[in-house]
């Protein structure tokens, strides 16, 4: 057989088979989602506290020591000079973004029809992070005690995988500046050693965004849904547990706590009055991406059989196009060396 296109793609052909065959008979078991680590730390962002008043932005960026954004705006239909950090969505210069859903009127806090609602972006610390899981020189890490999703500048080769692997597009590039980077929230974990927390909870007035352990944020959810909308009650303000609150009405909650299933589970949650897909959330499974993409590669490399057929039928081609005379040892040149 020589090895022309056509036999090259029918070799390829067998071994993907090869490949599929040790995927699916499964060699490599689909292995389920991690588990979140038991002393695992987050947010918990509640739609319906929250007043839009956007002090956990410049928080954030004084925090992580990032620069304004300035957006440039139209005044009269003219486009002039932005005076202030009004950044848009997160971005290589802004971890954490609060956003604003409208409908109709727009008159009804945490309603669909003609009202309004608040949503955050940030990292959600995702349980078993599709970042984490391709990045091919881990440069993305996730703490196995607190569960923080962490980034190396030193280890980032600049790839992007990242971006493109994060369903929830958190990870974004630098592109504009001389050494590009990734940048995305890593829940302060810079402050945590100082006995402090995320800067977004702390400066929140009213206790939208909160910080916890993940077991603690969910016991405080449960109990926010146990009592009739309305109600007046204390919720935590800035840690739970460190003392502080804020009294007010609990909201209408929509039944889905988001984070809470999505990808495996996540260790940002968000409570919320209005449909989670009107604040641009994405419907996504609960099983991990990371356990399908992993389950897959490692079928393929399993016992590193694949690679080892297809080195196997390439040998086996190269030989059959060697011609007879090419496996005789060369008579030595006349008075010389072979
Ligand atoms: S600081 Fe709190 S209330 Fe203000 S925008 Fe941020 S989450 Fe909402
Ligand atoms: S939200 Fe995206 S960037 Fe954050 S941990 Fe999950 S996969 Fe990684
Ligand atoms: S935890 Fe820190 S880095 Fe993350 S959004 Fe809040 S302030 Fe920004």
């Amino acid at each position: 057989m020589t090895i022309d296109r056509r036999n090259f793609l029918k070799l390829a052909g067998r071994t993907a088979g090869v490949a599929a065959v040790a995927t699916t008979a499964g060699v490599a078991e689909a292995r389920p989602n991690k588990k979140m680590p038991e002393e695992a730390v987050g947010l918990l962002y509640d739609g319906t506290l929250c007043i839009g008043c956007r002090a956990c932005i410049p928080a954030c960026k004084e925090a992580n020591n990032m620069p304004p954004e300035l957006t440039p705006l139209k005044v009269n239909g003219e486009q002039v000079e932005a005076l202030w950090d009004a950044p848009l969505d997160i971005s290589g210069k802004t971890l954490n973004i609060i956003k604003a859903y409208r409908d109709g009127t727009g008159e009804h806090k945490d309603q669909a029809k003609d009202g309004f609602a608040y949503t955050k972006q940030s990292c959600f610390h995702c349980v078993d992070p599709s970042c984490v899981s391709c990045c091919p020189v881990s440069a993305m890490t996730k703490d196995p005690i607190n569960g923080i999703v962490s980034y190396s500048e030193d280890a980032c080769i600049g790839c992007r995988y990242c971006v493109a692997a994060c369903p929830f597009g958190v990870p974004r590039f630098t592109y504009d500046t001389p050494k590009p980077k990734i940048s995305k929230c890593q829940l302060c974990k810079h402050r945590l050693a100082d006995g402090k927390y995320s800067a977004c909870a702390e400066v929140c007035p009213t206790g939208a965004t909160v910080f916890g352990k993940v077991k603690d944020l969910k016991a405080e959810i449960e109990r926010r849904k146990s009592l009739a909308p309305g109600t007046t009650t204390t919720f935590p303000r800035g840690r739970i547990g460190g003392g502080d609150t804020y009294t007010g009405q609990v909201g209408k909650y929509v039944e889905r706590v988001y984070g809470e299933h999505e990808i495996g589970g996540t260790q940002v949650l968000h409570l919320s009055g209005v449909p989670f897909e009107l604040l641009d959330k994405p419907e996504l499974p609960d099983i991990a991406p990371a356990s399908t993409s992993e389950t897959i590669q490692h079928g393929i490399y399993y016992g590193l059989l694949a690679p080892a057929t297809f080195l196997g039928i390439l040998v086996a081609a190269a030989r059959r196009n060697m011609r007879p005379e090419d496996e005789k040892p060369k008579a030595p040149p006349e008075g010389g060396t072979p």
